[in-house]
């Protein structure tokens, strides 16, 4: 019945379907290739660089609504090619759809230049090195004007003319030249932040506005967004089997109310992924101040095959397989980077010249300082790591050992402990048993004592998983523990690590081990510690996204932490203090909780003034 239906409708009506001609089809796709000039900048400066160019020049006349060209020195095109590049699918960068997983190139969509050259007057001037003459091409709305031989420099200039000018439509939605001018600028900061080792310049209205020369990213960082940023940048380093990011982070104290200097690159690609930019923030929880937004320009480098950037035209919105993961390894890189390079409020803790040491590395470096100090810590409990710190932070021993070379507001911060402080200003006291609360040189501070705690022992068992072996003690009567298969088979894919954090046991039959020793510092019978180690572990699993060697570290230190609730003798106090600034990342426990916050001078004052 239905099929002698439709066969009477295709009997009644004429043929109407038509391929459309390229034209108008390259119109159409322009609509989403190209919105306004500064997409044709990406375009036309992601060739630039896919074509090997070690010198980019981008001039750009009336916001780019009258003129926009991309001059490069790189490879240029034959005749041919400089033809075919204006066809739609005409690409040299991928040739089969496996291409598309194994992508290292800007481009592969092959869409841009036939797009553009649909919308705008087109001028191409393009030789391959090793040609005498070049090419050049005249198109106007994809129709070639001119082809001729021409003698011009090395590599691929195209101008980009009157850019709509066939669509009254798009070319009045065009915003004011200060709008449209901001958004080439800030494709071009992008492109130029990625490329530190191309040479960048922009030339705006006949005038040189930026020149960056071939440089380390450090300095094309200064070079784009100015000098103060020198000081004020820590390197963000971090690597795991599946991904690796590198890239600087600004002090909180850099943040701005304005966003718009957050910058994450995947394989050299600028993305936009709040989720992402979410796990930059939220690692600098705590130090900013409300609306602010921190600088950062971050370069994930993975695989590509675990990433799909062909989700939308301009390339901008990526898929990972696996995002939760690439989010945990961002959040904990910027953790690292704060928290390595002291850029926490901690500076204002009036012990803080235990920070001081920690800035310079003369003559200890900073790992062996660590080491100094996390092996003392191995041999010793809490009373004496009293002893560490009023070593360390009461007498100007260390600086004896340590050369200061620091700026003017190191060094008074480093002798004003002494001028200022009066015995009553040194005071610790515990409040509600939970809280260390002391004077500090800027008012006064609060210690979380068991996040405080689990923070100092996390670095403690982290540098034993690390290779520093932990101490164990000898159970007098070891214990048998038997487990459920999946919990006795993790334990065995971790037996080194365990083993490491001073635990000692066989496969004892079954599911079943007999444990002989458990770490020197954590009180519990073996069984129990054994459990709860492996449980914390399953839960951190679950919550975080650590690394197994930071998750057990993590899951040790929060079975083996003084209590909420635990009264403290006042050197006990000062000893959790005094290590906790001795960590790597002294403000947040492992799993983010804070672990301290200071309380303003300024803040206090404010209370009471009418
Ligand atoms: P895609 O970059 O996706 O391949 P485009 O339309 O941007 O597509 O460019 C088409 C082709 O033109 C490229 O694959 C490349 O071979 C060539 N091409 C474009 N711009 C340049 C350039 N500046 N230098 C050399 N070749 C270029
Ligand atoms: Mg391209």
């Amino acid at each position: 019945m239905a099929r002698s239906l439709f066969v009477t409708f295709a009997l009644g009506m004429p043929d109407i379907i038509q391929l459309l001609p390229d034209s108008i089809a390259n119109q159409i796709a322009a609509g989403e290739v190209v919105q306004r000039p500064s997409s044709a900048v990406k375009e036309l400066m992601e060739n630039a660089i896919d074509a090997g160019a070690t010198s980019i020049k981008l001039i750009v006349k009336d916001a780019g609504k009258a003129l926009l060209q991309v001059i490069d020195n790189g490879q240029g095109m034959s005749e041919t090619d400089a033809r075919m590049s204006l066809e739609r699918h005409a690409t040299s960068k991928i040739r089969t759809a496996d291409d598309l997983f194994r992508l290292r190139t800007m481009g592969f969509r092959g869409e841009a230049l036939a797009s553009i050259a649909a919308v705008s007057q087109m001028e191409m001037k393009t030789r391959l090195a090793n040609e005498e003459l070049g090419t050049l091409l005249v198109v106007e709305g994809s129709e070639a004007k001119k082809q001729e031989l021409t003698a011009c420099e090395k590599g691929t200039s195209i101008s980009i003319k009157n850019l709509f000018y066939n669509i009254p439509a798009r070319r009045n939605f065009l915003k004011s030249n200060g709008v449209e001018m901001s958004h080439i600028t800030e494709e071009f900061q992008r492109i130029a932040l990625a490329n530190p080792a191309i040479s960048f310049s922009l030339i705006q209205e006949d005038e040189l506005v930026l020149d960056l020369p071939s440089s380390k990213l450090s300095q094309r960082i200064v070079n784009l967004f100015g000098k103060n940023y020198q000081s004020q940048l820590a390197p963000v380093q971090e690597e795991t089997s599946l991904l690796k990011i590198t890239g600087y982070i600004g002090r909180p104290e850099l943040a701005k109310r304005k966003r718009g200097e957050q910058f994450i690159f995947v394989n050299n690609r600028f993305i936009r992924n709040n989720y992402l930019g979410y796990a930059v923030t939220s690692a600098y929880e705590g130090l900013l101040q409300e609306n602010h937004f921190p600088f950062y320009a971050m370069f994930v480098e993975i695989d590509p095959k675990h990433v799909d950037v062909n989700v939308h035209p301009t390339k901008t919105e990526i898929k990972f397989d696996d995002e939760r993961s690439v989010y945990g390894v961002v959040w904990s890189a910027v953790k690292q980077a704060l928290g390595s390079h002291n850029l926490a409020p901690a500076i204002d803790f009036n012990a803080d010249v235990n920070l001081m040491n920690k800035v310079s590395t003369q003559p200890l470096s900073r790992d062996q300082y660590y080491d100094e100090q996390f092996s003392s810590l191995n041999r010793s409990n809490l009373q004496n790591w009293n002893k560490l710190y009023e070593q360390e932070s009461g007498t100007s021993r260390l600086f004896e050992k340590t050369e200061l070379k620091t700026t003017v507001r190191l060094e008074s911060a480093v002798n004003k402990p002494n001028e200022v402080s009066t015995e009553s200003e040194k005071g610790i006291f515990q409040l509600q048993q939970r809280y260390i609360v002391r004077a500090s040189r800027n008012g006064v501070l609060f210690i979380d004592q068991q996040a405080a705690h689990e923070r100092v022992l996390f670095e403690k068992y982290l540098l034993q998983l690390k290779g520093v072996a932990g101490n164990s003690q000898q159970s007098l009567f070891p214990q048998t523990l038997t487990m459920n298969a999946a919990d006795f088979a993790l334990t065995l894919e971790m037996e080194r690590e365990i083993q490491a954090l001073g635990f000692k046991f066989e496969v004892f039959g079954k599911n079943t081990l007999l444990i002989s020793g458990t770490p020197t510092d954590v009180h519990g019978s073996e069984k129990e510690l054994f459990e709860g180690l492996i449980e914390q572990f399953k839960k951190n699993q679950s919550e975080l996204q650590l690394p197994i060697k930071e998750n057990l570290a993590q899951a040790l230190a929060k079975r083996a932490s003084i209590k909420t609730g635990q009264k403290l003798s006042p050197e006990e106090m000062e000893g959790i203090a005094g290590t906790l600034f001795a960590c790597n990342t002294p403000n947040f426990t492992a799993d983010g909780r804070p672990t301290f916050f200071t309380l303003d001078s300024s803040k206090i004052e404010n209370y009471f003034t009418r």
